[in-house]
């Protein structure tokens, strides 16, 4: 099925009812919503020549008719390839001829630049007057059919390593990962509202399918991005508001909470994932702003569902495993099911750790034009996350690592995670990184990257000792580097190749096993 379908039926159903706002004012009803959308199909096929399975990219930040132009090619039967607004041009002109692009929907300030970094490429600007033309078509009243293993959103991984691949995700990829939301994450009435902080080419994106399907409202914030200022004011007179943050984000907003006395009133639910959010991070989230958090693990390639801690995992404090749970990324989402496999596949029992697996209809169809990556990453309709975690009992998941952050000293291997929770418990450290250094006799040594809380001097000897009271010696970092901030990529991702890279040719000489 298509899965525009669900934008026909909620303005078949709530035609009235508000569906696309930027900050409090209401530039679309779900009426209107549908008409752009199929507006905007029937001029990409009749101006552009776009048909069923063809590729379409989207390349503008956060803002309404970004939703009308991913409906649009979504009703038109084409595939969606919506690229981080944040990405240098060139690299999306790599990705737009990557995925055998057509035609790509632009904003002001991102058509020039693209436009000389893929010349050739039909550009479709969304603030002209030919975008106002092309939802004001007379278009099909239902959209074009789709089959579930149509391809529907092409989403360029966002490459802490190497080129992005391009993740196939299909209409019944999206719709199974819809699913999953009400289930696992949270509720959604029509009173509430999806938020977009968070770039709608990643995550927060695909959070649109199911508010739409619930006749809830689009709302994006007038900056169309993350200020922590914007979203505490605006909140309150939304109301019912849920959005997608990463670690850092929260860690930006719940400081901003804190230093106004707020709780962030009017937030329903703010779902945290993409990176490890440390526990001393989520218990002053919850100190501050309360019962408001759901975590989720995911990644493109199983979109935002492969596991879940609810909001009362997160906030029930008085669990007596509560502490460990939160560390954790909780338990498997409703569509997913995982396990944990050693290099040769051979499945762990709980308690161990191995490489996290994951099988369901959510997974992805493959990567686009890439049969060797596919068949790495999808064994036996297992895929392979190349994250490395351990199952408990109950069936809590708790991410070590990406396999390849792994650090191998002496023989022993450090997860760089464990290291990075010691050292954001001393109140001097704002952010760590931890990672591996060659070292003639042990392979490696750990190596802490970290930042000093606003005002704080950071003394390395008093982390030593620190770490020392906490962890075995051989985990503890052998060096600190104290800087200003962390290199991230756009979701906010830690990029440790370029850590990596900052170390690379030095040969540490410490006593790394000491
Ligand atoms: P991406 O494909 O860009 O969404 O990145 C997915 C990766 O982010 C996963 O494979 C994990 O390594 C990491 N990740 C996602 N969610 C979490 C989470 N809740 N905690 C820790 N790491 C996460």
């Amino acid at each position: 099925m298509n899965i525009a379908r669900w934008l026909e039926a909620s303005a078949r159903l709530a035609p009235g009812a508000p569906a696309l706002l930027t900050g409090t004012e209401v530039l679309a009803d779900y009426a209107a919503f549908a008409r752009r959308a199929s507006g905007v199909a029937a001029a990409l096929d009749a101006r552009f020549g776009i048909a069923p399975g063809d590729r379409v990219g989207i390349f503008m930040a956060n803002r309404t008719e970004y939703l009308e132009a991913l409906y649009g090619i979504l009703w038109a039967g084409a595939a969606a390839v919506p690229i981080n607004a944040k990405l240098h041009p060139a690299e999306a002109a790599w990705i737009l001829d990557n995925a055998q692009a057509r035609a790509c929907v632009v904003a002001a300030d991102t058509a020039g630049p693209l436009a000389a970094a893929a010349p050739g490429l039909r550009l479709i600007g969304a603030d002209t007057g030919e975008w106002h033309g092309m939802r004001a078509t007379e278009g099909s009243a239902t959209p074009a059919p789709r089959g579930d293993g149509d391809l529907a959103w092409l989403f360029y991984t966002s490459g802490t390593t190497g080129r992005p691949k391009g993740v196939m995700i299909t209409h019944g990829n999206l719709i199974a990962a819809s699913l999953c939301y009400p289930i696992d994450v949270d509720t959604v009435a029509p009173s509430d509202a999806a938020f977009y902080a968070a770039p709608m080419s990643h995550g927060q994106g695909l959070y649109t399918f199911v508010h739409t399907r619930m006749g809830a409202r689009h709302v994006v914030p007038p900056s169309g991005g993350v200020d922590p200022d914007e979203i505490l004011d605006l909140a309150p007179r939304i109301d019912g508001i849920s959005m997608f943050a990463a670690p850092t984000i929260v860690r930006r907003l719940v400081q901003r909470a804190r230093e106004r006395g707020l709780t962030g009133e009017g937030i329903k639910t703010i779902v945290y994932g993409g990176a490890p959010m440390y526990l001393a991070d989520i218990e002053e989230a919850i100190t501050v702003m309360g019962p408001r958090f759901v975590q989720i693990y995911g990644q493109g390639e199983a979109p935002m569902t492969i596991s879940a801690l609810s909001r009362a995992m997160v906030a029930d404090r008085a669990h007596p495993r509560w502490r460990e749970r939160l560390g954790s990324v909780g338990v498997a989402q409703s569509c997913a099911e995982i396990a944990i496999a050693d290099e040769t596949g051979h499945r762990l029992p709980a308690g161990e750790t191995g490489e996290i697996l994951v099988r369901g209809p959510q997974v992805m169809a493959g990567y686009w034009r890439n049969p060797e990556a596919t068949d790495r990453a999808i064994r036996d309709g297992w895929l392979w996350t190349g994250d490395v975690g351990r199952l408990d009992a109950d069936g809590f998941l708790t991410l070590t690592d990406r396999s390849k952050d792994v650090i191998i000293s002496g023989g022993s291997n450090i997860y760089p995670r464990e290291v990075e929770e010691v050292l954001l418990e001393h109140a001097d450290v704002a952010e760590a990184a931890v990672i591996g250094r060659r070292h003639p006799d042990w392979g490696e040594e750990v190596i802490a990257f970290v930042v000093p809380e606003p005002g704080r001097a950071l003394d390395t000897g008093a982390l030593d000792r620190h770490c020392l009271e906490r962890i075995a010696r051989f985990k503890r970092p052998k060096a600190y580097r104290v800087v200003d901030a962390l290199p991230k990529n756009n979701y906010g991702k830690v990029l440790k190749t370029a850590l990596r890279a900052e170390v690379e040719g030095e040969a540490g000489s410490g006593p790394a096993g000491g």
